[in-house]
Parts: structure tokens; sequence; C-alpha cells
């Protein structure tokens, strides 16, 4: 099974480069963030070995383990997950710690810009966008950003370059295509007013091709590459 992993892996890849041509986006890039959560290390080291280096985590305390054991390689790490107020401080330890995509609360930001401070660092965030106003997700509502945009770009400490959004469940992945759309439309018109936006993270396993189709620039696959998730 674990064999699998980089065969899984290479598809995707290759099915991101057919739907970006597909998309009139042959020159643009896709980052891969592969989201290991759930999943073992040894699953992760098999891509790390393979040459990929951006990875994903949803929990703190799962992200500091698995750091625990990578920090001497050439890693990168996006938080993706609901962060609780005070793992902020473990977090921001964390050299490796690229991106914390899944900020969704101006007071969650506020503590990020801090102890981004206190470590001597500025770290890269995009802003979560509920952009289906579902009421299982976090994020803002889209007719929230550009405040939040104009409120936040004062802070030294945090870098902001983009948004993020995690859709509802649906059962068709073709039904996402809308949110992706509309989510795009919101990043051009944040563009179109001056703020310099340049991450559109959308797309997971089930329809990570459509979103790749509707302008994101960032991508988070767990599933696909890894297969189901053991709670281990
Ligand atoms: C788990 C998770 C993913 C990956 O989901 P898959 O369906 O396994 O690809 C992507 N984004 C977030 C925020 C997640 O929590």
């Amino acid at each position: 099974m674990v064999k699998d992993i980089v065969e899984n892996f290479n598809k995707v890849k290759k099915e991101i480069k057919s739907n970006l041509k597909k998309s009139n986006r042959g020159n643009d890039k896709i980052d891969l963030v592969a989201v290991g959560k759930n999943h073992p290390p040894k699953k992760i080291i098999k891509i790390l070995k393979n040459g990929h280096k951006l990875f994903g985590e949803n929990k703190v305390q799962e992200l500091l383990d698995k750091h625990e054991l990578f920090y001497d390689q050439d890693v990168s790490w996006h938080f993706i997950g609901h962060l609780q107020k005070n793992k902020v401080k473990y977090l921001l330890k964390i050299d490796q710690l690229e991106m914390i995509e899944s900020v969704d609360s101006i007071e969650i930001a506020k503590i990020i810009n801090k102890e981004a401070q206190s470590n001597n660092r500025v770290i890269q965030i995009l802003l979560q966008v509920n952009i289906a106003d579902d009421s299982d997700k976090y994020g803002f509502k889209r007719s929230k950003i550009e405040a939040v945009l104009k409120k936040l770009i004062k802070l030294k400490n945090i870098e902001i370059r983009g948004l993020m959004t995690i859709t509802p469940y649906y059962n068709e992945p073709e039904k996402a295509r809308d949110d992706y759309n509309q989510m795009k439309k919101l990043f051009d018109e944040m563009n179109n007013k001056g703020y310099k936006l340049s991450e559109l993270s959308m797309g997971m396993s089930n329809d990570y091709q459509i979103a790749i189709q509707e302008g994101a620039t960032i991508i988070r696959v767990g599933t696909a590459i890894f297969g189901k998730r053991n709670y281990y």
C-alpha cells in the first residue's frame, strides 16, 4: 500500500499539469500541499524521499510531533486547521512553518502577529473565507474580507498572501465549481482594489481539478496521495 503513495503522488502531479493546460494556465504554477494528517510519518517519508517538500497538517500537536521527526529534512509546513489561541506560540517556534492558511478571525491574526514578533519573524498567512456561508465551517464571510484586509495589513509580522477556502461537502465534485468561481472573483476584486494577493488555496482530493480550472494556486491533497486516513 505504502508503495502506491509515490504512484498516487505522480498521478496528482500529472492531473495538475493537464488541468492547467486545459484552462489555458500552462505557464502557471500550483503549490501542492500534501496533507498527511492522521497518516503515520512513514507514509510522508515516501514522497519526501521522492523530492517533495511541502506538507500540510491541521492539528498543532500532530504538526509538532512530525516536525520533531523531520526537523533536519528539507520540508516546509502549512498549517491548515482551525487554530486555538493558546497553541499559536508552539506553532511559531517551528522554523519550517511557512504559512498559516487558516486565519479565521481578527483576534487569531493579532495573536499570530504578536508571536511572530517575539520569534523575530514574519509569517505568511491566508484569510480563510466561508464562501458558501456554511454554518459548519470556520472563516470570514465574503462581505467582511475587505475590512479585514484593511485592518490586518497594518500588522508588521504577518504577510497576507491570499485567500483560502474549504467548501461544504458536496456529493458531486462539480457542485463545488460555483464556490471556487466565487472565490476567484473575490480574489480578483481585492487585487483590483490594490491588495496584493497572490495565492488562492482551494481544492482537495475530490475536486482539485475543478479548483485549478477556476484559478487555484495552492491545492491541499490528502486522500488522493496517502489513501484513506487511519486514525492512528
Ligand atoms: C484534510 C484536509 C484536506 C485534505 O483532504 P482530502 O480530501 O483528504 O484531500 C485539505 N484541506 C484541509 C483544510 C483539510 O483539513
